[in-house]
């Protein structure tokens, strides 16, 4: 049971390692996650601005449009001027004009206006298409950096598995399944040193018949609290 035991707490040293690197294979992706999320927001930022530049470019448009039928129309009232017969009729004629010219000074006005907001949102649109740009280099060289990562998680996976299967041949098959099925039970974590005159793994303190069948290693000996299965170590172990 000695020699078994010796040989259960390398493959324990795997299997450490193995699970450690399984949460990291499980973790790393969701790193590119956030920043993928950041991306997103970024891109309905640009989309936004732009949808605003758009309506603010046809309402310009449109203005300039409204504005030649207005200019047309004061130079048709302006060529009736010679074709009046009466000075009354020429006066009110006249005052038509300059109200329209007023008008339209007005509405020359409301264009100038809406084209410095064309110019604020371009100015706006430059800031936030090079944000985004930023965001799309940090997500590349995020990408790059996941792909990286993983793939050196998955030669140590590899590795340590080729490891494990030239160990577990050493592993009677019972002790094997008791160990596997708690080491699958406790997350990675199957046999634990007694530390003074604990558990290792779940800290609760055992009997003292627990404690002295552990030292004499007569078979496996299971926490009753986690089920991990005990050793004793002489540094850390207490009689
Ligand atoms: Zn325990």
């Amino acid at each position: 049971m000695a020699e078994q035991l010796e040989v259960l707490k390398r493959l324990q040293g795997l299997d450490g390692q193995l699970y450690r690197l399984r949460r990291q294979r499980a973790d790393t992706p969701r790193e590119l996650e956030q920043v993928a999320a950041v991306v997103g927001a970024r891109q309905a930022q640009v989309s936004g601005v732009e949808a605003r530049l758009k309506s603010l470019q046809m309402a310009q448009k449109e203005k300039e449009l409204e504005l030649q039928t207005k200019e047309a129309s004061v130079k048709k009232f302006q060529a009736q001027l010679f074709q009046v017969k009466t000075n009354k009729e020429y006066a009110a004629l006249q005052r038509e004009i300059e109200a329209l010219k007023a008008d339209n000074s007005l509405f020359e006005e409301a264009i100038l206006k809406t084209l410095e907001a064309i110019d604020e949102v371009l100015r706006e649109r430059t800031r936030v298409t090079q944000q985004l740009e930023e965001q799309q280099r940090r997500w590349r060289s995020e990408q790059e950096r996941v792909t990286r990562e993983l793939s050196a998680i998955e030669e140590q996976i590899a590795q340590l598995e080729r490891e494990r299967q030239a160990l577990v041949s050493e592993v009677h098959p019972e002790t094997l399944a008791l160990y596997e099925r708690v080491l699958h039970l406790r997350e990675g974590l199957a046999l634990v040193p007694l530390v003074g005159e604990a558990c290792g793994g779940c800290d609760r303190r055992l009997p003292p018949q627990v404690i002295n069948e552990v030292y004499l290693k007569p078979g496996l000996v299971s926490c009753e609290h986690c089920s991990r299965i005990l050793y004793f170590d002489d540094a850390r172990s207490k009689l």
